[in-house]
């Protein structure tokens, strides 16, 4: 509850002194934490073949950690390349034995069915997205877990009613398709990939991020209770060379990637001259641009929502902002208090609006990027909260007077890092906002339909959001230009990479 006092300086359980105050109004905020006590977590997770958990053949683990608090969650099978041949071969067998046969609207139930007990088990998954990787509760509770099941509800729709999503055109699966996923939205990440797989007929394994398996893990959990035929989904967890392993297996027919480009880079060199289909969504570095006539102050909470949202870790995020030169001072001025008024800290706390950094290892190249910000000249300005004293967390940053060829301005920080830059005309913006190697995403501020349809047009964006930002529908498709990669998930669009279209 807000209450208007002094500020001061209250404990929370993420760790000491977090100064939980707005700067702007002198009011504080007592500690409103999300009980962990609805998260059950094992201690130990093996990896998820063939419907049952299976020790791995590596005969490896590895730790996750809450990056709140540096504190072990639990630790997790790695899978080997034996790990890997075997889920492959668990996929391919219940494709051809079982799902592949089964009727389109008996598959539509299960992926219903998945989608009811991820709305049943909501809590318990946004505690455990929250406490595994670190973002505010408020968008594991309010976004990521309910925009998941969407995703499943969406794709069970499809599963009967493929000849209407491809008219006069007959459509096969394609076997087994390999999936792996970023740390960033791990449940909603899972759900993208798995429910458009299932629906077209496909069979599955997925390998989440060495940083935020667990969610993933419970989604396994609630594939077996809902009595998916064995080896349908299979859910290996691991690192870099688990993916790689699965992206290599000859069984699979299909990787579907969401990571770096760099990664992407290397996936695509090892599926040239194979005949498995590949789609990739990766980084981005987006402009968000706003015009003179713009709601400005709707405009500068877009900003804020766009760059600060999930701590900077989305790959669509506003972290290019483009304002025209007779407000920049103003719009400046206002992101500067809007951000003082950000409290960052305890993810699991409701009041939070900014979390944890996923892993030390992000966090020190975040911080690597703000000393090049500065070396390059650019102004700097980060809000003066107090960070936790334990746990990865970065201050929300701007830097004004920012360059086009500077590397902040060109280079993914994946991070609470914003780059201001200034345009006089519509042209100008233009040439600017698409001079980077990626085009995922992007966003327009002004009162004017024309300019935003100009702008729709000519800037080379998969996604581009007028007058809000960061706003998702499963409904809708997402995806990229560029090295932002190729495909796209989500809607109608996103069937298309799952099937053969064979007449
Ligand atoms: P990443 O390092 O590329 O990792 C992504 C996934 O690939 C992880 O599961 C990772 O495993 C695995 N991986 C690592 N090396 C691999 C290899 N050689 N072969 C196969 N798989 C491999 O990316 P990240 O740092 O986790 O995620 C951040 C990036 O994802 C950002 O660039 C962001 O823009 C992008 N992203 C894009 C979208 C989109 O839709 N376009 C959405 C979200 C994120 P480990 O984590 O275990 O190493
Ligand atoms: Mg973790």
């Amino acid at each position: 509850m807000a209450t208007a006092k002094k500020p001061v300086r209250k404990k929370t359980t993420a760790g000491k002194n977090t100064l939980r105050v707005s700067l702007q109004t002198g009011w504080t905020y007592d500690p409103a934490p999300e009980s962990k006590s609805v998260a059950r977590i094992d201690k130990r997770y093996e990896l998820f073949i063939n419907g049952k958990w299976e020790a791995p053949l590596s005969k490896k683990y590895f730790d996750t950690i809450n990056p709140a608090t540096e504190e072990k969650l639990s630790e997790v099978a790695e899978a080997g390349v034996a790990d890997v041949d075997k889920a492959v071969t668990a996929a391919g067998q219940a494709y051809e034995k079982t799902w592949k046969k089964m009727p389109a609207r008996e598959r539509a139930k299960y992926i219903f069915r998945i989608a009811r007990m991820i709305q049943e088990k909501a809590r318990e998954l946004a505690v455990i997205e929250t406490l595994d990787g670190g973002k505010p509760i408020r968008e594991s509770r309010d976004f990521d877990v309910p925009t998941a099941a969407n995703h499943f509800f969406y794709y069970a729709g499809w599963a009967d009613k493929l000849e209407y999503a491809f008219p006069n055109r007959k459509t096969e699966p394609l076997g087994v398709a390999g999936q792996i996923i970023p740390w960033n939205f791990p449940l909603l990440m899972a759900a993208w990939k798995i429910a458009p797989a299932l629906a077209t007929g496909n069979t599955v394994v997925l390998k989440p991020a060495e940083t935020t398996p667990l969610t993933a893990l419970k989604l396994a959990e609630i594939i077996r209770e809902a009595d998916l035929p064995p080896g349908v989904v299979n859910i290996i967890t691991g690192a870099g060379a688990t993916g790689a392993s699965l992206v290599q297996h000859p069984g699979v027919s299909k990787i579907a990637f969401t990571g770096s480009t760099e990664i992407g880079k290397l996936i695509q060199q090892s599926t040239a001259g194979t005949s498995k289909k590949l789609t990739l969504e990766l980084g981005g570095k987006a402009a968000n641009i706003i015009f003179e006539d713009a709601p400005l102050d709707q405009a500068v909470e877009g900003v804020i929502n766009g760059i600060f949202f999930n701590q900077g870790h989305v790959c669509c995020a506003g972290s290019r902002l483009y304002v025209q030169e007779s407000v920049a001072k103003e719009v400046i001025r206002k992101l500067k208090d809007r951000m003082a008024s950000l409290i960052v800290g305890d993810p699991l706390d409701k009041n939070t609006d900014i979390g944890a950094i996923n892993s030390r290892q992000q966090l020190d190249t975040i911080r690597k990027y703000i000393s090049i910000g500065k070396k390059e000249g650019a102004e700097f300005y980060e809000s003066d909260c107090r960070l936790p004293g334990k746990g990865f967390f970065c201050k929300p940053t701007l830097f004004s007077q920012v360059a086009q060829s500077s590397r902040i301005a060109q280079e993914e920080i994946f991070g609470p890092v914003l780059a201001i830059l200034t345009f006089r005309t519509d042209d100008e913006v233009i040439e600017k906002a698409n001079n980077t190697p990626y085009g995922l995403s992007a966003g327009v501020w002004t009162d004017k339909g024309s300019k935003i349809f100009n702008m729709t047009k000519r800037i080379r964006a998969g996604v581009i959001w007028a007058n809000t930002f960061n706003k998702f529908d499963p409904s809708s498709p997402f995806g990229g230009f560029k090295e932002s990669g190729y495909g796209r998930e989500g809607g109608l669009h996103g069937l298309l990479p799952y099937v053969k279209l064979i007449s």
